[in-house]
C-alpha cells in the first residue's frame, strides 16, 4: 500500500530544522539556577533543560548553517514568563531527586 511513497530527504548539510525554545530556555537557564540556588551539576542542568523543555511549546524554524536567528530575544520577551516557570518547576522536580553522585 505505502509502496509508492516517496521519501522526503532534508538536506541537514545547509539547512536546519531548530528548535528555537531550546536556545530559548538555555539563555535563560543559569540565571534561574542561580536564583533558585539550585545544583548546577551537568546532571541536574541536563535534567532541568529537558523537563523544562517537555513543558513549553516547540517553537520550529527553518534556518541556513551558521545563520543567527534574529528574532531570538523576540521570542524570549513574548514567552519569558512561560519559560521561567518551566524552569523553576523542573529544578523544584530536580532537587527533590537529583540523579547526582554525592
Ligand atoms: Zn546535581
Amino acid at each position: 500500500m505505502r509502496q509508492h511513497r516517496k521519501r522526503i530527504v532534508l538536506n541537514e548539510e545547509e539547512i536546519q530544522i531548530r528548535n528555537y525554545m531550546e536556545d530559548c530556555v538555555l539563555d535563560l537557564l543559569e540565571s534561574i539556577l542561580d536564583s533558585l540556588n539550585a545544583c548546577k551539576c551537568d546532571n541536574c542542568v541536563h535534567d532541568v533543560y529537558a523537563l523544562a523543555l517537555n513543558n513549553l511549546p516547540p517553537k520550529y524554524v527553518v534556518s541556513k548553517r551558521g545563520e543567527v536567528y534574529t528574532k531570538l530575544s523576540a521570542l524570549i520577551q513574548q514567552f519569558e514568563v512561560d519559560i521561567t516557570s518551566a524552569i523553576t518547576n523542573g529544578s523544584v522536580i530536580v532537587s527533590k531527586a537529583p540523579r547526582h553522585d554525592d
